[in-house]
């Protein structure tokens, strides 16, 4: 059985580096190379239009010609990247001679040295080597990684090294130094650098510093972040609120958030259901405060996850007004609300050049909230209305909108689910909104879309069973 590589970070500043090949691959590899701070010769024949752009400018030195052995004279390293596999060979086997490590591009055979796949983060570099026997391998996880590491670990790296003096002074002792540390890392340091708060970073960082290592540990303050979960497919998450959940110590999340999404969670986060369904509310909006502040007072990272999007009827400004009234520290990641999300998958474009130049997005919960609204307006031509959690009231809608003038034959397309597996999608004109509705016996959640856009359900469907009731419109289109 093969050994496992051995991992090595080079410092290429100031050495030589031979690059052989003018095409893409050694493009990438050369330019790669520059970044590290290696000067870079190239061999090749003929170079593409970038390759020769460096050589013009000076960045690297071209070395003309088929490959000579004298081309590795003083390099410490060398990558073969031509499309010629006797040549690349050759510089495998010319290194070899020399001592100097080859690495050939694809050919893990032939190197002496292999490049890994890495993800980056300023200095921060994390490298995965599959021994060049499953590089696909290597790079799915790279891809996963990505996903998974935050932006901001770069300008945490940058932090750590500009301060490693002082932190050296301050704990010389490596146990008190690890301590530190770990305190620091759990701290809201990593959130205010995503916060992209710089100043208050620092000072967080001197406070830290600053303190004893028992007064570092009650820097130790919980946080919330509100996330918005997206409608349901966990594929409409966005990365950021993927690396919150990640961290999360205790998720309170609605009933709405799917079970797709949930999964994604880290396993040994404390998860509440704090489930509010229609005329039924199993926590009330002062539990779910309380939790957040129980939790949050106790030090821990806390994720308040809701569907779609927590500014879009999620009652989250009242949630972060609570947050702030207590001084807890808060962050808000954005989701797909189910007006979007629904639009899209059923093929209803929110906007149209033809049919609709603006977009309203309306609740009507209860008859209360119904006597409120601006009918006059909501009645107007040429404007897509999106009504959440419409599904109790649709005839009161169906009266109020005919009686302030929107023509009963305008389309609506109301989507049950929408973006989970179980989507469907009932089309038909406002007339017959709540019979159809009721024929369907469409549940919560769903979301109602009425203007001329919603006929386009018809032709431009694509996700799940076609629309009910659609190919009779698509007709008559
Ligand atoms: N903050 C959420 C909305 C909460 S109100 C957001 O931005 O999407 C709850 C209402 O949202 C539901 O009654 C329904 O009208 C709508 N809704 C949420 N998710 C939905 C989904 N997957 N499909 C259809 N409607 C949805």
């Amino acid at each position: 059985m093969a050994s496992p590589l051995f991992p090595v970070f080079a410092d290429l500043r100031g050495r030589d580096v031979l690059v052989v090949g003018g095409g893409t691959v050694a493009q990438r590899k050369a330019e790669a190379l520059l970044e590290a701070g290696a000067r870079v010769r190239l061999g090749a024949p003929s170079l593409n239009r970038p390759l020769a752009r460096h050589v013009a400018e000076g960045r690297i030195e071209h070395l003309d010609g088929a490959f000579d052995a004298h081309w590795l004279d003083g390099a410490w390293l060398a990558i073969a990247a031509t499309d010629d596999d006797a040549v690349n060979q050759a510089v495998a086997a010319a290194g070899e001679a020399r001592r100097i490590w080859v690495n050939v591009v694809d050919d893990a055979q032939a190197s002496s040295v292999q490049i890994p796949a890495r993800i980056e983060r300023g200095l921060l570099q994390v490298a995965i080597s599959s021994g060049g026997g499953a590089p696909m391998l290597a790079r799915h996880l790279r891809e996963k990684l990505e996903s998974e590491l935050d932006e901001s670990l770069g300008a945490l790296a940058e932090l750590l090294e500009r301060e490693r003096p002082r932190i050296r002074a301050r704990f010389p002792d490596i146990g008190q130094r690890r301590r530190f540390f770990e305190r620091l890392l759990a701290g809201p340091l990593p959130a205010l650098l995503r916060q992209r708060r710089k100043l208050a970073a620092e000072r967080e960082f001197s406070a830290a510093l600053a303190g004893s290592n028992e007064a570092v540990s009650d820097t130790i303050r919980g946080s919330v972040a509100l996330v918005g979960a997206g409608p349901g497919d966990p594929g409409l998450l966005t990365l950021r609120a993927l690396r919150v959940l990640n961290e999360a110590d205790v998720i309170l999340h609605d009933r709405l958030v799917s079970k797709d999404v949930l999964q994604l969670v880290r396993r040994d986060a404390l998860r509440i259901e704090v489930g509010k369904q229609a005329g039924n509310h199993h926590t009330t909006q002062q539990q779910i405060h309380a939790l957040m502040l129980e939790h949050a007072r106790a030090g821990k990272r806390v994720v308040r996850l809701k569907g779609g999007d927590p500014f879009v009827f999620g009652r989250g400004g009242e949630e972060l007004e609570v947050l702030r009234a207590d001084g807890i520290a808060f962050e808000v990641v954005p989701g797909i609300t189910a007006a979007l999300a629904c639009a899209a998958y059923a093929g209803v474009p929110l906007t149209h050049r033809d049919h609709a130049q603006s977009v309203r997005l309306v609740t009507a919960h209860c008859k209360d909230s119904l006597d409120t609204l601006d009918w006059q307006s909501l009645a107007l031509e040429r404007q897509t209305l999106a009504v959440y959690m419409g599904v109790a009231g649709l005839d009161g809608l169906r009266d109020r909108l005919i009686a302030h003038g929107r023509a009963a034959s305008t389309p609506f397309a109301l989507i049950e689910n929408g973006s989970r597996p179980e989507q469907r999608v009932v089309v038909g004109t406002l007339a017959d909104l709540a019979e159809r509705a009721r024929e369907h016996d469409v549940q919560s959640p769903a979301l109602l879309i009425i203007g001329e856009v919603a006929a386009l359900a018809g032709t431009l469907h694509w996700f799940g069973e076609p629309p009910l009731g659609g190919t009779a419109l698509a007709l008559a289109a």
